[in-house]
């Protein structure tokens, strides 16, 4: 039994593996935008109907400004590495929400979520733009579908050969790996090797957008600052380290200037 269990799980996993254009790598992931997008634009929609959604400050208007360049940066990179229309399901929206937690997320299809508690440690707008690159990251590397995958086998394991997800286990896998439920919209902490594919790509796509990629480390130290206080997983200091992501946000910042120039961008806000 546990034989067929593993061939049943080898050939989906084969079969879900296909080649992200952000980190290159076949991944394990068998839930398409299809899939996951309508669960996840609804549980936005709903996380907003419950929160105190913050409307035409200027803070409120500069997320919205950060996040319509990160995005644009975003899809440029993929149109001038042979994937245009990569995107083409995302439906982007940046909100900023009154709560004094240290937080910010972006769901699949590109929903995001800035706290206020997060604006006195980003500070200025290119620190918005470190954590919007960093978050939005996560969506484009297909890190939340991963984790999703990985529920989904171990159910797979436990039901036996049993592929047919329903609808109902779609929805508590989301869940799962979105950390909504108890406390919605506080994202799990994601693995070591995702939180820092995550600020490897958000660093390119800020450089491209114009942000001076060196302003990122400078974030990172502001957050283990602050790490004394109330952050979520997501901004926790020791997953991984706040030295190491430091270090490498730091070396990583010469070659975001480089694939920036690509594009034209040699001057940095
Ligand atoms: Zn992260």
């Amino acid at each position: 039994m546990k034989k067929i269990i593993l061939i049943i799980a080898v050939f989906i996993g084969v079969s879900a593996c296909k080649v992200n254009p952000f980190t290159g790598q076949k991944t394990l992931n068998f839930y398409p935008n299809s899939q996951i997008f309508p669960t996840a634009f609804a549980q936005y929609d709903q996380f907003l109907t419950e929160n105190k959604v913050v409307k035409g400050t200027s803070e409120a208007q500069m997320i919205t400004k950060v996040g319509q360049r990160i995005s644009a940066a975003a899809e440029r990179w993929l149109s001038a590495n042979g994937y245009p229309g990569y995107l083409k399901d995302y439906k982007w929206e940046y909100n900023l929400v009154n709560d004094e937690t240290v937080n910010a997320w972006c769901m699949p299809g590109g929903k995001i979520v800035f706290y206020t508690g997060i604006l006195p440690i980003t500070q200025t707008e290119t620190g918005v733009a470190v954590v919007m690159g960093h978050e939005v990251a996560h969506a484009l590397a297909d890190h939340g579908a991963q984790r999703m995958s990985a529920g989904t086998l171990q159910q797979v394991g436990a039901v036996a050969g049993n592929i047919a997800i329903q609808d109902e286990q779609k929805r508590n896998l989301f869940n799962q790996a979105y950390g909504i439920g108890s406390q919605v919209g506080v994202m799990l902490p994601f693995s070591r090797s995702h939180e820092t594919e995550a600020d490897r790509i958000g660093l390119q796509i800020m450089a491209i957008a114009g942000y001076d990629p060196y302003e990122a480390a400078k974030l990172w130290k502001r957050m283990k600052a602050n790490s004394g206080g109330q952050s979520p997983p997501e901004f926790m200091s020791t997953h991984p380290s706040n030295d190491t992501r430091i270090n490498n946000l730091t070396a990583w910042a010469p070659l975001a200037k480089e694939e920036a120039a690509k594009f034209g961008v040699t001057t940095f806000r």
